[in-house]
């Protein structure tokens, strides 16, 4: 049955995109959002911007009720970039501008510890579920298929091997401006990665259901063409299915 333009509009879906650090996740949930006209959403910020505050307010990281307290109190915004920078957007932290600050390698450093508090997950994954609701969305993180939105329409899990991925992250930060060791690079990848998936509360894995797109030989674009094929089916079986 043909889909009419107003009921390809009605239809939107929701997109989660899980992987590990420097997978890809970023760059293609961002484009994809972009081609859709949907929301990009990138949950890392927000366990970023936890850990960036309790370090720049001096709460110890090994302090699991303050630094829970925090992720409870503190008002995470994610706007269109505010300044052309390269920025994909901005973030604001209790309304300071912290969108540089989270990818210092002090806040790489603690991330991973800070993410994996129990109390912390709930109240983010709380927010991001509210941001998820809607549809529309394009979400990317560790466990937005398996927690966050179980119900997504549809679910990537993006890998890639951590020596590929160590030399894309590298990459970034030059261009940024960073200085930046390739060795220091992957060990702290390795590091991540261990911590991720090893925790108990929320690990990263893919969902069952999860499409596993290994893009260690992949361009952006080959990446995204095939996430815009299953969005595309997606978004088909949606609009039969509605009135
Ligand atoms: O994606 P990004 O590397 O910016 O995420 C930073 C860290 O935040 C990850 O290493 C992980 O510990 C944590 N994270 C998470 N769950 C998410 C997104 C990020 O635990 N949904």
């Amino acid at each position: 049955m043909a889909t009419s333009p107003q009921q390809t509009l009605a239809c939107r879906i929701t997109i989660a995109i899980d992987g590990p650090a420097a997978s890809g996740k970023s760059t293609v949930g961002g484009i994809v959002a972009d081609r859709l006209g949907y929301l990009y959403f990138d949950t890392g910020v927000m366990y970023r911007a936890v850990t960036w505050a309790a370090l720049e307010r001096g709460i110890p990281i090994e302090d699991e009720a303050a630094v829970t307290r925090l992720a409870e109190t503190l008002l995470i915004q994610v706007e269109p970039p505010t300044i052309d920078d390269g920025r994909q957007y901005t973030v604001l932290a209790d309304g300071v501008d912290v969108t540089w600050k989270i990818r210092e390698p002090e806040v790489n450093h603690y991330v991973s510890p800070v993410s994996a508090y129990r109390g912390v997950r709930r109240a983010l994954t709380e927010q991001q579920r509210r941001i998820g609701a809607p549809g529309g969305v394009v979400m990317v993180g560790r466990d937005i298929g398996t927690v966050v939105l179980p119900q997504a329409e549809v679910k990537i899990y993006l890998d890639a091997s951590v020596e590929e991925r160590a030399r894309r992250r590298y990459i970034e930060m030059i261009q940024r401006g960073q200085t930046a060791d390739m060795a220091a690079v992957l060990a702290d990848l390795r590091r991540r990665d261990q911590i991720d998936s090893s925790r108990d509360a929320a690990p990263l894995c893919a969902a069952e259901d999860a499409v596993i797109i290994d893009s260690t030989d992949l361009s952006i674009e080959q990446v995204v063409e095939r996430v815009l094929a299953l969005a595309a089916r997606a978004l088909r079986r949606c609009c039969e299915s509605s009135p």
